[in-house]
């Protein structure tokens, strides 16, 4: 029985693992991409996100926002993702500006969006307050770290969904409402999730289907499947 659905990983396999229903994948490194874009390809269930991570803003072609908006359109499926903002890594002007013209790009492709942010959370609800991204269909917040007063005003202006592991030392996840909460391993290990989906259903008093659903929910909305 597949009881989990990995919302955040970077898994270059093309089967699934026992136990696993779907995972969503997405590109760190801009050499990440090409995987992203076979294994997204190679099997039902796989879902893939390409995007230039705030870790690795330095080692990227010039024109890396025409190659990612052309791999978006040629390929329909794909979301975008990871990306976002990091206090702990260098170069913020850097970061903040690439990820304003990806969140553009997404916004012109109409693709959903996942998002890594430490830190920097203020700077994060600047730039969604002052940019017009209506068109992006949903934002995952990969271990949201942020404060729990803006769960609901990210949930209203982006279509947010907010994944974790179970055991989570943010301490966010009874913060965030139920049918907004995903399962994430972030690794190259979905399997990981199958215990993981079955702690937090445990902590939230939910079926542990209630997850896989909320993933397909939010993909849904983002026209993917
Ligand atoms: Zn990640």
């Amino acid at each position: 029985m597949n009881v989990a659905f990995d919302a955040h990983c970077h898994f270059y396999e093309s089967d699934l693992p026992q136990g696993v229903g779907g995972v969503i994948t997405n590109a760190a490194q801009y050499t990440d991409w090409a995987k992203v874009i076979n294994v997204a390809d190679s099997c039902g269930g796989i879902y893939g996100a390409i995007g230039i991570h705030p870790w690795y803003v330095q080692d990227i072609p010039d024109n890396w926002g025409q190659l990612l908006e052309s791999h978006l359109i040629n390929n329909p499926d794909l979301m975008v993702g990871e990306i976002g903002l990091d206090k702990n890594r260098p170069d913020t002007e850097k970061q903040i500006a690439i990820f304003i013209q990806q969140m553009h790009i997404a916004n012109k492709t109409k693709r959903g969006v996942h998002v890594h942010c430490v830190g920097m959370w203020p700077t994060m609800r600047q730039i969604l307050t002052e940019h017009d991204f209506s068109s992006v269909p949903f934002i995952l917040f990969h271990r949201y770290s942020g404060a729990s007063g803006d769960i609901a005003w990210l949930i209203k202006k982006c279509n947010a969904y907010f994944s974790y592991r179970a055991i989570d030392s943010t301490g966010k996840i009874r913060a965030i409402p139920v049918d907004r909460l995903l399962v994430e391993s972030d690794s190259s290990s979905p399997e990981q999730c199958t215990e993981w989906t079955a702690g937090m259903a445990q902590a939230c008093g939910v079926p542990p289907d209630t997850f896989i659903n909320n993933a397909k929910r939010m993909i849904k909305n983002g026209q993917i499947i």
